[in-house]
């Protein structure tokens, strides 16, 4: 087997050609009985055959989470903690080929996208390896004669179950503080883009306990379902669509274990007249992750703009969109990639059909699509703008999980806050105005997970993060999310003695 966490230079070819067919198990890369086909989105043809993970493979995960549990967690925290941050640094030493073979199963720019990410999933590493020594329980001052006193333990195997849009960030939101808080982990990967992750995961196996971290590749009705269902999986993390994350969910509750949940959003951006305006277009451009095809639960997917700076604002945005590079997400001169697959990129374009058949609505295609021997024109979406909708369109509802994005007017403050909440989601908003008594007022009032002002910051490390309503339940990144989602506290009651 290659020690991916050895090799100087990794050749994302060969990497696909050592994870075709396998799940990640005990530390071992393990045939399955079947496989399903994994596309190279840019070009239509088959990247690699990837494991399809039968009940008794995920079992088989299972298990050799639940073996390697009492070990790990048996070892100090601060030892864990390093273990998982050496392996951070493993993982950003072949960051190269890990986002080279991210970039050919997600179809996302390696420059604008893929890079990008495999240093965050490095970092979450890094920065979750460092808390070991703040999984702190409290002493209480219930009676003098008595010790009184909480403890943090791990739950035990936990489950992560991956989308394909970020998977390495979202795999390390997961795995990352659950690892150091005590917890071994089976990965479930998304079916669309599972190479990247079994490279990661491997590399992490290399720097802990075999057993500890786990990656089944499968379907969500088989290997997701068995893994959900494990009577030994104490807990489920789940990235993905609401209505997956519901049955994950119910899953849960059959159990009685705790889940949480990152589910969709239609972030509203507000932008007050008094905005700078060179920042919002900019804001708008990475808000709306055009660069990732708008493929992002937290895509400011809503834009609200003050009526005297919309008709400037739409123009700057068009001329930026226009200027943008769609092509083969390997070149080094793109900066947008592809949409996932066929399925998504139709519907994608049946919201864009509706909102062309809705009178009174304009619809403005921006950039060109790509011409090129090697690449498959159909996963190109061109990022599109669209004015002039009924706010009860289903393109100002929904999710549309593609490079779309709604343009509003807007005059009257409290009508634009009412709109913005008007929402059966919660995960993020922005509001862009110089004003200190707006902004204060406007984030108070927001009914939304991560609120911004004047920016547009994607997750960090440190911050909370984490959605209201069908957005989701509970939150991600930060100390907080190790302690409340990967630990149970213990109290402890001791009397003295005599
Ligand atoms: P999805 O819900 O289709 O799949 C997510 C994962 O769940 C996949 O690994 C899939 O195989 C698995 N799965 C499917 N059925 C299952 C079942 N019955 N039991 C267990 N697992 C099952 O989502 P997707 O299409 O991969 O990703 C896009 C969605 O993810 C969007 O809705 C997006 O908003 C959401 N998302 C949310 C966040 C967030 O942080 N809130 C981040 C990224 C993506």
């Amino acid at each position: 087997m290659t020690n991916h966490s050895l090799s100087p230079l990794l050749d994302p070819s060969s990497a696909l050609a050592d994870f075709a067919g396998m799940n990640l198990i005990n530390g071992a890369r393990v045939p399955s009985d079947a496989r399903l086909d994994v596309l190279n989105p840019a070009t239509g043809r088959l990247l690699a055959e990837a494991a399809a993970a039968s009940v008794a493979e995920t079992d088989a995960a299972v298990a050799a989470a639940l073996d390697a549990g009492a070990g790990w967690a048996a070892m100090p925290a601060r030892a864990r903690g390093k273990a998982v941050a050496a392996a951070g640094r493993a993982i950003a030493a072949q960051s190269e080929a890990i986002a080279r073979l991210l970039a050919m199963e997600t179809g996302k720019a390696l420059r604008t996208e893929c890079r990008g990410e495999v240093a965050v999933a490095a970092d979450l590493l890094e920065f979750y390896g460092g808390l070991g020594s703040e999984l702190k329980g409290e002493t209480v001052p219930y009676n003098p004669r008595m010790l009184t006193m909480t403890t943090r333990e791990p739950l035990g195997v936990v489950a992560a179950i991956l989308p394909w849009n970020v998977p390495l960030v979202l795999m390390m939101l997961k795995i990352a503080p659950a690892l150091v808080a005590g917890n071994t982990v089976v990965v479930k990967a998304s079916e669309e883009a599972p190479f990247a992750t079994l490279l990661c995961a491997e590399i992490l196996s290399h720097h802990l306990p075999a057993g500890a971290v786990n990656v089944v590749c499968g379907t969500g009705a088989d290997c997701g379902a068995a893994l959900t269902a494990h009577p030994d999986v104490a807990k489920i993390t789940f990235t993905g669509s609401e209505g997956v994350g519901q049955a994950v969910y119910e899953a849960g509750a059959k159990k009685i274990v705790p889940v949480s949940l990152e589910l969709g959003g239609k972030s509203p951006m507000i932008v007050c007249a008094d905005a700078n305006l060179d920042k919002v277009v900019e804001g708008a451009l990475s808000g709306m992750r055009f660069t990732r095809q708008g493929q992002s639960c937290t895509a400011s997917s809503r834009i609200y703009v003050h009526d005297d700076l919309k008709d400037a604002f739409v123009a700057r945005l068009r001329a930026r969109l226009d200027a943008m590079v769609i092509g083969d997400p390997l070149d080094e001169a793109t900066e947008i990639g592809t949409i996932i697959n066929a399925r998504q990129a139709a519907t994608i374009r049946s919201y864009i059909a509706r909102a062309e058949a809705t009178p009174g609505a304009e619809v403005i295609r921006c950039g060109t699509r790509p011409a090129g021997a090697a690449l498959s024109p159909e996963l190109f979406e061109l990022p599109t703008l669209l004015l002039g909708l009924p706010e009860d369109h289903p393109c100002v509802t929904d999710e549309i999980f593609g490079p779309v994005a709604v343009i509003q007017g807007w005059s009257d403050y409290d009508d634009v806050i009412a709109r913005a909440n008007d929402s059966r989601y919660g995960l993020a908003a922005t509001v862009w105005t110089r004003d200190l008594n707006t902004a204060l007022d406007a984030t108070a009032r927001l009914n939304a997970g991560y609120v911004q002002v004047n920016q547009n910051l994607t997750i960090q490390p440190n911050v909370s993060y984490g959605g209201f309503g069908r957005s989701g339940l509970g939150k991600e990144a930060s100390l907080e999310a190790m302690l409340e989602h990967f630990t149970r506290k213990k109290t402890i009651v001791m009397s003295f003695d005599g």
